[in-house]
């Protein structure tokens, strides 16, 4: 089974701070604007969207936040690498290096569906110790669409290389709203994890809610 993680809230707990800053200098620098005090969502939504939504707040225009989509997602990379802290190790969720491993050991593939910009999502598993369980290459990242919807579908076509993984092959495993959205989607499976920011009842939409990534293995056994 293709396995298409999340990261924040999922394989990694409360490690956003340098990334949000990170996206903050990114505008400042290409839009020369400051981020605005209002709150801006970002569980769930890539940073192309998170982006664009800070830069609506700060009065800069729909074109002007096109023209400036490649460079402002270069300038967030580019800070994210100056910010990020040397080790993240300690915001891994609990149990996340014993069920990727023991995930692989069965044969599933992880991979990563996430909002994140790639050289940032990449950065930050490496600096977590989880880098090597996620080959370079397959998955879908902030950068590939604004609209998360778009990356399951990306992730299974890179998976795959030149036939998709097929939907019933892959399922999407995440800790919002949005990530079961993504899944629906395209029409993949969905697991939620209550690690994050949303309770048990706001991921209904799933196919199944679990807790804690350990308990992953058992539950994709019971789907064949
Ligand atoms: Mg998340």
């Amino acid at each position: 089974m293709l396995l298409l993680f999340d990261i924040d809230g999922t394989l990694l707990i409360r490690a956003a701070e340098a990334h949000t800053l990170a996206l903050h200098a990114a505008i400042e620098e290409v839009h020369g604007v400051q981020a605005p005090d209002a709150f801006v969502p970002t569980a769930g939504r890539t940073d192309l969207a998170i982006m664009r939504s800070l830069l609506l707040l700060c009065g800069v225009d729909a074109k002007a936040i096109d023209d400036g989509a490649e460079a402002t997602c270069t300038a967030a990379c580019i800070a994210y690498a100056r910010l990020c802290p040397p080790d993240l190790s300690a915001y891994v969720a609990p149990g996340a290096r014993e069920a990727l491993r023991g995930l692989k050991r069965l044969g599933h593939v992880p991979a990563l569906v996430t909002g994140n910009l790639e050289p940032i999502a990449r950065l930050k598993l490496r600096r977590a110790g989880l880098g090597d369980w996620f080959a370079a290459g397959p998955g879908g990242f902030g950068g590939d669409d604004e609209d998360r919807a778009a990356l399951p579908g990306l992730a299974r076509a890179r998976a795959g290389e030149g036939t998709p993984v097929p939907r019933a092959q892959a399922v999407v495993i995440g800790d919002t709203p949005l990530d079961i959205a993504c899944a629906r989607a395209d029409g993949v499976r969905c697991v939620g994890i209550t690690t994050g920011p949303h309770p048990r009842a706001d991921l209904e939409g799933a196919d199944a809610v679990i807790d804690r990534l350990g308990e992953l293995e058992d539950l994709l056994a019971g789907w064949g």
